[in-house]
């Protein structure tokens, strides 16, 4: 997370590919990747039918999504073009927004940072935040300006 001083924007880094936002990934030494479920596959193949590689599993990559594979669910691997990637910043307002379309509430957000700091379930090192999609310190910036974006 970067916080950019002077105007309270907080960049969390998404990578954008034929329009489409992914807020995971995985970047290899020449190549970038990430995981597609049938369901994004059928939106976007127009844009992406030539990159697909064979079957993965995990979660979607697709920003919104969060189908996880199971039985049901042909997860395929998402091989981007490495000239077609652009790795931008969102906005805190474009994240908060994300997240209330998801349906997550301020008390949501103030329970699960209530829980990091109360769990026993911490690890030899501590919490360990690099599990998660968001940081303890990110979700403590959240919560403070939540209100601030109607
Ligand atoms: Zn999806």
């Amino acid at each position: 997370m970067n916080i950019s001083d002077g105007n309270k924007v907080i960049g969390f880094k998404v990578l954008k590919y034929k329009g489409i936002i992914f807020d995971e990934w995985t970047k290899d030494e020449n190549r970038y990747w990430a995981m597609i479920c049938p369901n994004c596959l059928k939106q976007y193949e127009d844009r992406i039918d030539l990159e697909i590689d064979s079957s993965g599993t995990g979660c979607c990559s697709v920003r919104g999504c969060w189908q996880d594979d199971d039985n049901e669910i042909d997860m395929k691997y998402l091989d981007f073009d490495i000239n077609g990637v652009e790795i931008i910043e969102e906005t805190l307002e474009e994240l908060i927004d994300k997240l209330k379309e998801r349906e997550m509430t301020l008390d949501g957000i103030s329970h699960e940072i209530e829980y990091r700091e109360n769990t026993d379930d911490k690890g030899p090192g501590g919490w360990d935040d690099t599990l998660y999609e968001y940081t303890t310190e990110e979700l403590e910036v959240i919560e403070k300006v939540w209100d601030d974006y109607k």
